[in-house]
């Protein structure tokens, strides 16, 4: 059974726009098809002091694998981005990989929540959701990416980059 999924995607250290590329040809290989993409979307650092900047984006894919299969996947291409980038061990922060959607699944575990319990709280999220599936409509909340984006005012600092040329 094939699921849509959207998945957000952030780096603020290193290349950024090399770590988004990787981390999207390291989900094609690994985690299912990329079906759409949004712009890339520079975000000032949320919920904590940095002088990096994050670039964001949102992707659409459809996958086989199973919730947790697929984040063991995301896991894994964190890591491996992780360390080729940075000698020194893992920094979470050189790409971030979440499941913001899989389909219209509600779950919560210790390792896994679906929908992703701040997604509707984040400026970076759902700007870049908006561009790719504006009619979405959030499982729990029974509302669309635009009305969840009408809701919220912290939006205004998250600025259309440009298209990620792969
Ligand atoms: P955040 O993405 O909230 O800034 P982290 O990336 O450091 O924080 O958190 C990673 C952990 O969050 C993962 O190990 C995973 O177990 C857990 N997690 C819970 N729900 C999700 C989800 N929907 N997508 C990705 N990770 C999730
Ligand atoms: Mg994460």
């Amino acid at each position: 059974m094939m699921q849509k999924v959207y998945l957000g995607i952030g780096t603020n250290l290193g290349n950024r726009e090399n770590n988004l590329k990787e981390a999207l040809n390291m989900i094609e290989a690994h985690a299912g098809k990329v079906r759409s993409v949004s712009c890339v979307y520079e975000t000032g650092p949320w919920g904590f002091q940095s002088d990096n900047s994050f670039l964001n984006i949102v992707a659409e894919i459809s996958t086989s694998l199973s919730p947790f299969e697929l984040l063991g996947r995301l896991l894994m291409i964190e890591l491996f981005i992780g360390r080729v980038r940075e000698g020194e061990g893992y920094k979470s922060r050189i790409i971030d990989l979440d499941i913001l959607f899989y389909g219209d699944e509600i779950m919560e575990t210790k390792a896994l929540t679906i929908p992703h319990p701040l997604l509707h709280k984040r400026g970076f999220v759902l700007v870049p959701l908006l561009e790719i599936a504006p009619d979405l409509v959030h499982p729990i909340l029974g509302k669309t990416i635009s009305q969840l984006l009408a809701d919220l005012d912290d939006s205004a600092d998250v600025v259309r980059v440009g298209k990620l040329i792969r």
